[in-house]
């Protein structure tokens, strides 16, 4: 203890002694990490030497999908996830193989606030549609991931008994990144899963911001799922969401609830009235259900085959895909533009100078927007 008493701060309260009494006792600084390796505070996490799996090649990537080989889907899948651009280029390829064998499974997207019970649902409805003979993926775009580091839809165990089912998959959100990175990669996972043989997806996000409006650009069919009595601003429920919707889902109709639950459907139902419905030659509609009991599980599966019959006969629904492709090229255009602008040596030595000179008023950000793309052209004065 003899370092420990080098370490007693400048001021100490007048009774303290020379240890005992003394409550907050000031250590020597850490020299080994909180878990016992050796170095700081900023070491490199040590790695045990990996078993490095041989890398597939595309046609093992291409042809493992196609025979719903889940290892090899699963690897799939994280290619598509990683960053390197080696990965990124082997992804494409292996994207543009698998997809003619796409694009025929309906893809439903679910929002709602963290609680209203959409792993429950999902887990439910899944279940019934694997005995069904459905083979279904689930997907979530988690934008707490890309924020916090943290993810509110991966953080516990969800939907225990549906991951042990053989016709289902679920892949939890990919980290990291802006939400657009995020979306980029559960659209091309979307893909690999339809390749792989999944027929339904659905694509799961906590309803928050920006998250919705992108699930929504990816699906045919969105959800909103609800809980009785919550309050409507804790439910973040905006007209603005209720437009994006083809279908409001109640949840928890069981036990004393079930009164409750049965009202705030019929308000909605009222309310969706005078709304603009998100989909041409769709009514949005109200369901109650419960995930716990299974009551309305039927009905709600019921009311997305009849939305796509609906969508499918009208020449929505092909539309809407044809539409969602071109939005996301311009959208992918658009990052990559904006990457490519940020990253240029120009642009990055001289934008604190000239946001400098915004902030203390001597440029108008018109000219301060021109003079970054004359050097990003290379040719400002
Ligand atoms: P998520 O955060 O939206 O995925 O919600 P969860 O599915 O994790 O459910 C949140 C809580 O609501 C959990 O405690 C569930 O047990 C409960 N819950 C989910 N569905 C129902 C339901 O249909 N009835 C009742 N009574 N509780 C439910």
């Amino acid at each position: 203890m003899k370092e420990d008493k080098l370490n007693r701060p400048e001021w100490v309260p007048e009774q303290a002694g020379e240890s005992e009494g003394f409550t907050t006792n000031v250590m020597s600084g850490i020299k080994s990490r909180h878990d016992g390796m050796p170095g700081g505070h900023s070491a490199t996490v040590l790695h045990r030497p990996a078993t490095r799996r041989p890398e597939l090649s595309i046609d093992e990537y291409v042809d493992g999908v196609l025979s719903g080989n889940r290892a090899v889907l699963a690897r799939a899948i994280t290619l598509v996830e990683s960053n390197a651009d080696r990965h990124q280029d082997l992804a494409q390829e292996m994207l543009t193989r698998l997809l003619p064998y796409a694009g025929s499974a309906i893809r439903v997207g679910i929002t709602g606030v963290p609680g209203a019970g959409k792993s429950s649902i999902i887990e439910t409805l899944g279940l019934k549609l694997c005995d069904m003979g459905h083979r279904l993926a689930v997907l979530a775009v988690d934008p707490s991931s890309s924020v916090t580091g943290g993810s509110v839809l991966g953080d516990k165990t969800r939907m225990e008994m549906l991951s042990r089912n053989k016709s289902a998959f679920i892949r939890p959100s990919p980290s990291g990144g802006v939400l657009g990175g995020v979306a980029r990669k559960s659209r091309e996972t979307m893909i690999v899963c339809e390749a792989a043989g999944f027929d339904v997806i659905i694509v799961e996000t906590v309803g928050v911001g920006q998250s919705e409006i992108t699930v929504r650009s990816m699906v045919d069919m969105f959800l909103l799922l609800q809980i009785a009595g919550a309050g409507d601003e804790l439910q973040g429920i905006k007209k603005g969401v209720m437009e994006r919707c083809d279908l409001i889902v109640v949840n928890k109709a069981d036990g004393d609830n079930l009164l409750r639950a049965n009202a705030a459907r019929a308000d909605y139902e009222r309310i969706l009235h005078y709304l603009q419905p998100s989909t041409e030659g769709w009514v949005t509609k109200a369901l109650a259900c419960s995930a716990y009991t299974g009551d309305g599980i039927d009905e709600l599966w019921a009311t997305i085959e009849d939305f796509r019959k609906n969508a499918t006969a009208s020449g929505v629904f092909n539309r809407r895909r044809q539409q969602q492709n071109l939005d996301w090229v311009h959208n992918l255009v658009n990052e990559y533009m904006r990457r490519t602008f940020y990253s240029n040596p120009n642009v990055r030595i001289n934008l604190p100078i000239l946001q400098n000179l915004v902030t203390s008023g001597k440029l108008s950000p018109t000219a301060a927007a021109k003079q970054l793309f004359s050097y990003y052209e290379g040719h400002a004065e």
